[in-house]
């Protein structure tokens, strides 16, 4: 046998009718070609049938075969609050959301995240940026296979403790990277301009230009974060200090954008990730144009909050680095990027009264190479092209709300859900495939999920705040609700 068979036999073909590469157009009847944890050639299935006559092939059928989609932001460990505050707006939210964080144990977030692992790996999702206060999305993240970044949440609004604060953000980061398995590497979420002092961004900055550290933070989310940093009240600096115990910390009106204001501390550069950015300005996307910061994009979460819909058009025009993210199950439900597409394609061309802002195949690039690019991670995902990850995912659209179909990623974009992925395969290795998972007991971890929601609702019902030191909002040495007790 020579060298070129032995090499053959370890490829694997994984043919389709479709297959989208995103950067390069459809093929028809095509291939990729597999080998170990990369791709090794994306082409007609004739070529490559006869380039790697020994390789197997798996044969999907009818379907589309596309790069696994990058989720920019979520929460796995937020899982198992699906559906616990749909109705209210967001300032409500959060204030019910840090009782809710409270209750639960670092076990029980670990099957939360478990929860949130199986869904992502279903739905197609191969990468990950995640945000974690306890970790265990880590761990849980680790154990399905999946690729990606976890941001280590800190909050901290009392700079006389800024050291302690740093001194325990890098224990947390050392402990997270040991813990962290290979293809997950770790960053530092800082919660939100109402939760982080501008000085403890000013460190955090700081860290990320001379050590590279990737940083995200929820930014210009709300109306209520406007009127926070501008002038220094609203229901942020009244309702949700009193309910922290933070309200002997100053709060200082800043009299600018929550964006132009992270500028003035040196927040931002190209390890910056800001999460959705709905009340962003003409002036303030020109500021993280200028300092290459990237943005997650939301588009689900901020309606459903009423938060408003993030200026896309502009951001996109002025070469902005934009990825697409689900955002949490407490806030948008469910992890479906089909459905993230969507509205961000409908909620875009309807407030802007124009089909020509977004279409499919943009939509697609987005929700993938975009959001590699945001992530930085563009060299290794987000593409199906030689020398990358093999993360791929199989969409079945051989039912009938598929047909006829001419244009793939309107079939994508316009009629598929999660439940229409049949094979994700992450590094060439296969997660899932028709309903079954390769690294996660489903039924285990759902039935866990169940007993933890059960437990949630007796807690909060009462008012027991079992977990609160781990939820991260009460800052160390601030009171916090078990102390009262
Ligand atoms: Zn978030």
């Amino acid at each position: 046998m020579t060298d070129t068979a032995t090499a053959n036999r370890r490829v694997t073909l994984y043919r389709a009718d479709w297959v989208l590469p995103v950067t390069a157009p459809v093929l028809v009847n095509a291939a990729v070609a597999v080998a170990g944890e990369r791709i090794v050639a994306v082409g007609p299935v004739s070529k490559l049938a006869s380039s790697y006559a020994e390789a197997e092939v798996v044969d999907l059928g009818r379907a589309i075969v596309m790069p696994g989609f990058v989720n920019c932001h979520s929460h796995l460990e937020y899982t198992t609050f699906r559906g616990i505050l749909d109705d209210s707006e967001f300032g409500d939210w959060i204030l019910q959301l840090v009782d809710v964080k409270a209750s639960l144990t670092p076990e029980e977030y670990l099957h939360s995240a478990r929860l949130g692992a199986a869904e992502t790996v279903s739905s197609g999702i191969t990468t990950v940026a995640d945000t974690t206060y306890t970790g265990a999305s880590i761990k849980a993240a680790g154990e399905a296979g999946l690729r990606g970044r976890v941001y280590l949440e800190v909050f901290g609004i009392d700079d006389a403790r800024i050291h302690d604060t740093m001194d325990a953000l890098d224990a947390r980061l050392d402990a997270a990277r040991v813990a962290a398995p290979a293809g997950m590497s770790v960053g530092v979420m800082a919660h939100a301009p109402y939760t982080v002092s501008a000085r403890l961004f000013q460190a955090i900055g700081e860290r990320s230009r001379s050590e590279g550290l990737e940083v995200a933070s929820h930014v210009a989310e709300s109306r209520h974060e406007l009127t926070y940093v501008r002038a220094g009240s609203g229901k942020f600096a009244h309702d949700f200090r009193e309910k922290l115990g933070w309200e002997r910390m100053l709060v200082q009106p800043y009299g600018v954008s929550p964006i132009k204001y992270l500028q003035q501390w040196d927040a931002f550069n190209e390890h910056f990730l800001a999460v959705h950015c709905t009340q962003a300005t003409l002036a303030d996307i020109r500021i993280l144009r200028a300092k290459d910061a990237a943005v997650a994009h939301c588009p689900k979460s901020n309606a459903k909050l009423g938060c408003g819909v993030a200026p896309l058009a502009d951001m996109l025009r002025l070469g902005v680095r934009v990825g697409l993210g689900t955002d949490s199950p407490a806030a948008s439900n469910i992890m479906d990027m089909f459905d993230e597409m969507r509205t961000m394609l409908l909620l875009h061309r309807a407030t802007e009264r124009d089909v020509t802002v977004l279409d499919a195949e943009r939509c697609v690039r987005l929700a993938t190479l975009g959001g590699a690019e945001a992530l930085g991670l563009a060299a290794d995902v987000g593409s199906l092209e030689p020398g990358k990850f093999a993360d791929l995912i199989a969409v079945d659209v051989s039912r009938s709300h598929f047909e006829p179909i001419d244009n793939p990623y309107s079939a994508l974009v316009y009629g598929a859900n999660q439940d229409d992925v049949f094979l994700t395969m992450v590094g060439g290795r296969v997660l899932y495939r028709d309903g079954a998972f390769s690294t996660i007991d489903e039924a285990a971890v759902r039935s866990a999920a169940h007993a933890v929601r059960e437990r949630l609702q007796d807690r909060v019902r009462v008012g027991v705040k079992v977990g609160a030191a781990e939820s991260g909002w009460w800052h160390p040495g601030l009171a916090t609700p078990g102390d009262e007790r």
